[in-house]
């Protein structure tokens, strides 16, 4: 579940062009007034071949534009400098997120190579602006004088932005240490691209081919026909096929009553990466980790942890290890605990003592029915998609008083379906995108990116787009629709959280839209509390056929199984956040065997059991390679203790829906962006820094609340499933 973080892109004008340039230009979609409605980008016109000219003639573009900037004659200004550096690149900012949000959701193998080219191009090109010495003069002169020269508070903070962004860039470096990073720049990002195209390239190379019906024993009906789907799919008619996917892969883990093969099916999703083959991920994260720490020196700073955490809210990797600390030693107890229930259960059922990490969702899933009486499958028939979505749409509805129109739009598969978002006094705030299931060429997991972000130009707001993209269970057939677990529909809750934070923005500058990446976790992480409590369950969850609400007794085993596997959720989650600041808190430049690394760092020296595995490794741990969390996966945890404490605020208030308390958090918060930074508006909207106690009691790491006497009281946690790969 992650927020799709692009590069920095910044943007515009057309300039002229030579004649033989002009044919492509005329055919080339982006070289266009885009005539679509809400101004979407045109995906039906867009073609693989459309984007590296694009991208080319927008480096060109971008380039002219800098030079213009540098050259000018006049005293620099805020209009002269910042805002023309702000408002420059358009067609490269446009061409590249289009590429790279699409790449995401539905490459093609031309996409796949595209990508290797262009990547890098626009990383170098990036680094030609950042370390441009006459550039940055110019951004300095600014900056040295931003308190004297009448900035509104916005234009400070872009001012300050900016010229961060520069430092940050390696604007301060000497000329040889420039040219050092430029190398280590473009080698990261060759390193980051082949490494997503490895996973990918692992992902749909394992397939569990099964055959015989007593192969299948335990698999529930729908995760088996989705199975014979696929199957059928691949030409293997009368055979069932399990993937690496999530929907594939979880009901497998949780009901297949065949050891051997779940030991099978969870080796080849820990093994991804990790074969000694072409896929191999190995020597592409040891050399990044070497790079990153070679990059944060030159900076000044010793450890990439170090480097990056200066920006953020948590500000040093000592205040992130403080926190996870504070998590792992009573998560690990908690774990544990759970593990000997299971055990029990085990011993009774086989006679065996022993217990792998393989066997751990499926007695998960006996813990759940025997201790709650309550079963994934159960659920399943009250959360289809349509319900869920509206469920979240309801949500907004009550705390901000917006709407959802479906629009016909343009779209880059015929899978994916829009919607026009309204304020509560029917103005447009923006367009919503959902592409929900799974597919050959897109990522694993979810995720929500922004096609156009959020801005304000000449005086006038620039809706965004928004695109919400996920991995979730298919339908059955045509006359079903498609039935979610507990994890997928908290997961469109949490990406649902995103978009709103994009829909509601009112920054002028689309800088401002970038927050704290320990922070932009909250918007998102906030929406999961309201997902399975009682009072929103009866607001979305009706059964598929029948039309009815869910049960009360069916509600209430939701309720009190909030606690279910939390021991074992928190522990994978701490255990990956680790080893993510591990890796990037190494000072020495030597090769790293990552499998001892992650073995010495989580199992021998944090006491990990070894029934647990963190939930990513390093040869698939996407987030931290491939997706700009580097230094960051603590993230999550961080904005957990925001978004528990935060909740507070209306589960104090006795109103889960309190519009008070929403408009306050929509006006202190989701309307800011990064306009200001994250603790200082948590502390707009809430008063007070938060607490971790919320977050620990919410994970049943510290003694609940005492039960409220009633059922339809608030509670603030929601039960999840157990998931390796959210
Ligand atoms: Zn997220």
């Amino acid at each position: 579940m992650r927020k799709l973080l692009l590069p920095a892109l910044t943007c515009l004008l057309m300039g002229t062009l030579s004649g033989c340039q002009k044919k492509a230009v005329e055919e080339n979609p982006f070289f266009t007034v885009w005539e679509t409605p809400f101004g979407v980008p045109p995906f039906d016109k867009i073609k693989d071949q459309h984007y590296k000219p694009a991208i080319e003639e927008g480096i060109a573009r971008h380039e002219g534009q800098i030079d213009s900037i540098v050259r000018n004659t006049e005293m620099p200004t805020f209009a002269n400098v910042i805002e023309a550096l702000e408002n420059s690149g358009e067609l490269l900012s446009n061409a590249y997120t289009v590429f790279s949000l699409v790449k995401a959701a539905d490459a093609t193998d031309a996409m796949q190579q595209i990508d290797a080219e262009i990547t890098p191009m626009v990383t170098s090109h990036y680094d030609n602006i950042y370390l441009n010495n006459a550039l940055f003069q110019k951004v300095k002169a600014v900056y040295d004088q931003r308190e004297q020269l009448g900035l509104d508070p916005q234009q400070l903070r872009l001012t300050e932005k900016i010229y961060k962004r520069f430092v940050r860039a390696g604007a301060l470096l000497t000329p040889d240490q420039k040219d050092q990073l430029r190398k280590i720049n473009e080698q990261l990002s060759q390193l980051g691209v082949q490494f997503s195209k490895n996973l990918l390239a692992e992902n749909n190379a394992y397939a569990l081919v099964l055959e015989k019906s007593e192969d299948l024993a335990g698999i529930p009906a729908g995760a088996r026909q989705a199975a014979q789907q696929e199957a059928e799919a691949r030409g293997m008619e009368g055979k069932f096929v399990f993937t690496l996917s999530k929907p594939s892969l979880i009901p497998f883990m949780t009901y297949s009553e065949k050891p051997e093969l779940r030991r099978q099916m969870y080796e080849a999703y820990l093994e991804r990466g990790n074969h000694d083959n072409e896929s191999d991920n190995k020597q592409i994260v040891s050399d990044m980790a070497r790079l990153r720490m070679q990059k944060a020196q030159l900076m000044g700073y010793p450890t990439y942890a170090a480097f990056v955490l200066d920006d953020v809210m948590a500000s040093t990797p000592e205040n992130a290890y403080h926190l996870l600390d504070q998590i792992w030693t009573p998560a690990l107890a908690l774990a544990s605990k759970e593990l000997e229930e299971m055990k029990q259960i085990k011993k009774q059922e086989t006679g065996s003592d022993e217990f792998n990490s393989w066997d751990w969702w499926y007695y998960a899933e006996k813990v759940r029915k025997s201790k709650y009486n309550l079963d994934e499958e159960m659920i399943r028939p009250y959360l289809s998609l349509d319900y869920v979505t509206s469920g979240v749409f309801q949500l907004a509805n009550r705390l901000w008083g917006t709407s959802f129109r479906p629009v016909a739009v343009p779209y880059y598969n015929p899978e994916c379906v829009a919607y026009e978002v309204l304020d509560k006094d029917d103005t447009h705030l923006g367009i919503l995108y959902f592409d929900f299931f799974p597919r050959p060429g897109k990522q694993g997991g979810a995720w929500c990116g922004t096609y156009r972000d959020p801005q304000y130009k000449d005086g006038k707001r620039v809706a965004p787009v928004v695109t919400i993209v996920a991995n979730f269970t298919r339908p059955l057939n045509e006359n079903q629709p498609a039935l979610l677990n507990l994890d997928e529909a908290a997961t469109l809750f949490h990406e649902f959280g995103h978009a709103m934070h994009s829909l509601f923005s009112q920054v002028h500058y689309k800088s401002l839209a970038e927050v704290e990446r320990d922070f932009v976790e909250l918007p998102s992480q906030i929406m999961e509390n309201w997902a399975f409590n009682p009072a929103m369950l009866k607001v979305y969850a009706k059964h598929y056929q029948s039309n009815t609400d869910m049960p009360e007794d069916l509600v209430n085993k939701i309720r009190k199984s909030r606690y279910f596997n939390q021991g074992f959720m928190t522990t994978e989650l701490t255990a990956a956040s680790l080893s993510d600041l591990d890796i990037h808190s190494i000072d020495k430049d030597q090769p790293i065997d990552v499998n001892a690394f992650e073995k010495e760092a989580l199992y021998t020296k944090r006491g990990l059991i070894p029934q647990i595995e963190p939930r990513y490794r390093y040869p698939y741990f996407s987030h931290i390679f491939d997706g700009g969390y580097a230094a960051g996966y603590y993230s999550y945890l961080w904005a957990e203790v925001l978004d528990k404490d935060a909740f507070e605020a209306f589960v104090e208030s006795g109103d889960l829906f309190n519009r008070e308390i929403a408009d306050s958090y929509r006006r202190n918060i989701l309307e800011k962006g990064g306009s200001e930074d994250g603790m200082t508006m948590y502390k707009n909207f809430r008063g007070a820094e938060p607490d971790i106690k919320p977050l620990l009691r919410n994970r049943g790491l510290i003694p609940d609340e005492p039960e409220p006497a009633t059922d339809s009281l608030p509670q603030s946690t929601p039960a999840t499933s157990a998931t390796p790969a959210a």
